[in-house]
Formats: structure tokens, C-alpha cells, sequence
């Protein structure tokens, strides 16, 4: 079965691109111009039990913020299982850490090429499939092998010693590898929620983490850096 999109996009132009553009690449894409029509449309794909696994949301409709929309999948009983990707041409900061915060999965900013949209989707679709069954408990990308099961890790074949705190870390890091968690995701999921304005913390410990991982600390090619957002393990 093809995997099912629904484009939230108000720029008919743009809807129409990607439509095509989604199309060829044998997604079954249903498009939205506002915020009233995805809200319908995703009130009725739910009631059948077909939501679809990924929105591409627009943040500026007509009719109202795309936020709502997140807000409202994200608190829907199945919604949860729904992939989002919030396209806009906003990219303040904060805003962008509101919207990962609030359940966005990733974040692309406008102009982007089609390309690499369609390469952040399946980063995002692949991630989705396995939470919903079981999140990544083995990684191994070049020299790195991290296995969560096991408690282990090893660098070209040598075990690499972890501290409590930093296996918590890497952890969820591999969990979700190849996507952005943010400051505060990462502060609750390893020190708890009353430390999510610690990110002294996190880089204390990203830093601890790079010197036992990284070739060149300075220079992560593993351990990467999303600036002012937060931090994720490359896939
Ligand atoms: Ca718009």
C-alpha cells in the first residue's frame, strides 16, 4: 500500500509541485489549502481509521496557524502515530523548538528543494515505523556500534566505557537517530522534568560524550549539533 500524505499548503503553486513531486515518488497524496479543509480532512480519515502517516504542514493558512492542526493531531487518540513536517517560511528559533516541542517531527524551512524534502521524509517515515513497533536498540554506522539491549558500545571494535548519565544520553539519542531532539526533550528524558533549563547539562555531557566518540571532538561527525534546538546522532 502506498504510504498516505496529506499537504497542508495555501501557496496553490507550491501544493501543486509537491503534489507531483509526491505523486512520482508513489506517496498517495491528498492536499489541503487551509486550515478548515486539513481539519476535516484529518477528522474524517480518523473516524474511518485512515489517518495518514505523514502531514506536510504549512504554519501560514488563511483561516488560521497550522499549529492548531499539530495540536490537534497530537491530542487525538491515533494522532500520535501521525508523522509531521512543518514547512514554512518562519524560522525564528523559538519557534521552530516550539513546534518540536508541541510534536512536530522535523522542520523545513521555505525555499527548500524537493529533494531534500523527500529525504527528510523517509528519515521521518522510517522512525515513525519503527516507534510504533520498536524504537532503534542497535545503531552501527561506520566505526560506532551501540547496542541499548546489550549496554554496550564499542569504536572500531573497542568497548568504550560510559558513565550512567551518558549511556542515558547516547540512548536516546540512538533511539531517534537521525532526528533533532530538543534541549528540553533530551533534559526531561535523562535528568527529568524539573530540569529542562539545565542545557549546562547537556553540554557537559554532549562534550563528555564527543571525547569518547568523536575522531576530532571539535569536529563531530557523530554527536551533531542543531543550533539553539538541541542535538541528534547522524544516521
Ligand atoms: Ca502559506
Amino acid at each position: 500500500m502506498n504510504t498516505s500524505v496529506l499537504l497542508v499548503e495555501d501557496d496553490p503553486e507550491l501544493r501543486h509541485t509537491l503534489r507531483q513531486a509526491l505523486s512520482v515518488e508513489g506517496y498517495a497524496v491528498r492536499s489541503a489549502a487551509s486550515l478548515a479543509d486539513a481539519q476535516a480532512q484529518c477528522a474524517a480519515l480518523a473516524a474511518m481509521r485512515q489517518l495518514p502517516a505523514l502531514v506536510l504542514l504549512d504554519l501560514g493558512l488563511p483561516d488560521g496557524p497550522g499549529q492548531r492542526l499539530l495540536a490537534r493531531l497530537r491530542a487525538a487518540e491515533r494522532g500520535a502515530v501521525v508523522a509531521v513536517i512543518v514547512i514554512s517560511a518562519q524560522h525564528s528559533e523559538e519557534e521552530k523548538i516550539r513546534l518540536l516541542d508541541g510534536g512536530a517531527d522535523d522542520y523545513l524551512v521555505k525555499p527548500f528543494g524537493v529533494g531534500e524534502l523527500l529525504a527528510r521524509m523517509r528519515v521521518v517515515l522510517r522512525r515513525r515505523g519503527q516507534v510504533q513497533f520498536a524504537a532503534t536498540t542497535h545503531y552501527e554506522v561506520g566505526a560506532l556500534c551501540i547496542d541499548l539491549a546489550a549496554h554496550r558500545v564499542s569504536l572500531a571494535g573497542e568497548p568504550v566505557h560510559l558513565t550512567p548519565t551518558e549511556f542515558k544520553l547516547l540512548a536516546c539519542l540512538t533511539r531517534q537517530a537521525g532526528c533533532v531532539l530538543t534541549h528540553r526533550q533530551l533534559l526531561t528524558q535523562v535528568w527529568g522534568a524539573e530540569f529542562t533549563e539545565h542545557t549546562h547539562y547537556l553540554r557537559l555531557y554532549m562534550a563528555q560524550l564527543r571525547a569518547k566518540l568523536e575522531a576530532n571532538p571539535a569536529d563531530p561527525q557523530r554527536l551533531l549539533t542543531e543550533p539553539g534546538v538541541g542535538y541528534w546522532l547522524a544516521e
